[in-house]
């Protein structure tokens, strides 16, 4: 079978569908393939899913302090893991059967299951079909990153995705990664009752972050009774009767450390090497992520490349803001590149961490003549109401023009409330307006303007 269309929509990951029902609402005939579950990592095996842990490992962990709040729980806080992961799965099955509804749904769309492969620039073969089409959409993703530590083959590993069938709760949980995936796990599952180590290669957690926003998401970790074994340059994993040893060869001792599971969180890997690139001539670098333009296209035009497996972001919003990138250009003769968003992102552990714009060494790097305000949650009194006073916030201004440049909110509502100042950012307004908006209270946004009255010379 051989047909004809006028765009195909390689992966149903963040981009694909939204992709797929504005092509299919301008009336262009669009076929999209997926060739393992509807919706991709984050609705089968990223946020969703592990947001949805995230929320029981939190419900457990303020019973445990219910002393703290004047009430009593009869015995310990048990978590039934089984319960925990199938309303896990319940919360995850709904989103990704509403995309494939969704999709099966759109006129003008063909829904096809199976793997695609480009036989060339303008022809993809997915079964035994021949699709055709003048303009061609890559949204495959990634996956995780399983690197050739020593002994990789002699035990039995995790990854975010086999992580989501775990129904039992791990007596001793290493994380070998140190970064968002890892220690969102590390926490929630030290939250379920597993002894967790943190083994990072770096010298710190989260390394890309300012290094008081480093030091602090350690520090609650720790207070956690989460180890942390950073420095560890020599990683390698061996069986030890029923246990899995884990080396680490750092500067601080044990070398190893012996856990009953593993999980590898160290990075992930563009899903772009069975796909037939080669024979559509796209290029990508050394790594596999497909090289694009400002504006999302590859080297071979009428072929274009959306979220994680573009390298230009890693996220949800990235992957979706893509989509938003070429429809826009596409349908409506827009100009909108990828240059033109700012930065952002969360680290979801309790409390969370809410980014967006430069880090302390962005804003060197730029030699911008800088200020910056940092403010302890301890002295915002809705957190000392809610009896969650970890963190702080934290903005960076320009001096001169008066604009955010960048901000780290690590507390409650940090995942939230740094929208403020991306706002802000977006519509490039002075920090001053911040402090002259009236604030609701009591709310952790009220404190903005104070913050923003401490600013001081970027040093
Ligand atoms: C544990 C974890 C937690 C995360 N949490 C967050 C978070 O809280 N917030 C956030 O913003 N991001 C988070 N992310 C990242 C986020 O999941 C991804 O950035 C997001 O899913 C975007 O992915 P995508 O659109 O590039 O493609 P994906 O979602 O990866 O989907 C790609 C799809 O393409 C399909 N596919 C691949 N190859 C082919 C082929 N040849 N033929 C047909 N189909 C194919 C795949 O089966 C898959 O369904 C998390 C990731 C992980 C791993």
């Amino acid at each position: 079978m051989s047909r004809q269309f006028d765009a195909i929509i390689i992966g149903t990951g963040q981009a694909g569908p939204s992709l797929a029902a504005r092509f299919a609402a301008a009336g262009m005939d669009v076929a999209i393939i997926e060739r393992h579950k509807f919706g991709g990592t984050c609705v089968n095996t990223g946020c969703i899913p592990t947001k949805t842990l995230v929320a029981s490992a939190y419900a457990a962990h303020v019973s445990r302090r219910g002393a703290e709040y004047g009430f009593v729980v009869n015995g310990d806080v048990h978590v039934d893991m089984k319960r925990v992961k199938a309303r896990k799965d319940e919360v995850s099955a709904r989103s990704n059967r509403g995309v494939e509804e969704w999709l099966r749904g759109l006129k003008n769309c063909t829904v096809i299951h199976g793997h695609a492969r480009f036989q060339s620039p303008r022809t993809v073969v997915v079964n035994d079909a021949v699709l055709q089409a003048d303009k061609i959409f890559v949204n495959v993703g990634g996956r995780a990153s399983v690197p050739a530590i020593p002994g990789i083959h002699d035990v039995s590993i995790l990854t975010n995705s086999s992580m989501m069938d775990v129904d039992s709760v791990p007596e001793h949980l290493i994380i070998v990664g140190g970064s968002y995936v890892g220690l969102e796990f590390a926490q929630m599952y030290r939250r379920f009752g597993s002894e967790v180590t943190v083994v990072e290669r770096g010298p710190r957690l989260i390394g890309h972050e300012d290094e008081d926003v480093s030091d602090a998401v350690r520090e609650i970790l720790e207070i956690e009774g989460i180890r942390i074994r950073p420095n560890a340059k020599c990683i390698s994993l061996a069986k030890r009767d029923s246990r899995i040893a884990v080396g680490i060869e750092c500067d601080e001792v044990p070398p190893e450390v012996l856990g009953t599971h593993v999980l590898l969180a160290v990075g992930r890997t563009p899903n772009t090497s069975d796909l037939g690139l080669d024979r559509a001539g796209v290029v990508t670098d050394q790594h596999g992520y497909i090289i694009v333009d400002d504006q999302l296209q590859t080297n071979v035009p009428g072929i274009w490349a959306l979220g994680d497996c573009n390298g230009r972001g890693a996220f949800t919003h990235t992957s979706y803001n893509d989509h938003e990138i070429v429809a826009d250009n596409l349908l409506n003769g827009d100009h909108r590149r990828v240059s033109d968003r700012i930065q952002t992102y969360a680290l979801f552990i309790d409390p969370p961490l809410g980014r967006c714009g430069m880090t302390d060494a962005d804003i060197r790097k730029s030699g911008h003549h800088a200020l910056v305000a940092k403010y302890p949650m301890q002295r915002v009194s809705r957190a000392v109401e809610k009896g969650e006073t970890q963190g702080f916030i934290k903005v960076a201004v320009d001096a001169d023009t008066k604009q955010i440049l960048g901000a780290a909110i690590l507390g409650i509502g940090g995942d939230e409330i740094i929208h403020i100042l991306l706002d802000m950012m977006y519509a490039k307004a002075p920090y001053t307006t911040i402090q002259r908006a009236m604030h609701i209270h009591p709310t952790v946004a009220e404190f903005l303007p104070t913050v923003l009255s401490k600013l001081e010379p970027f040093a």
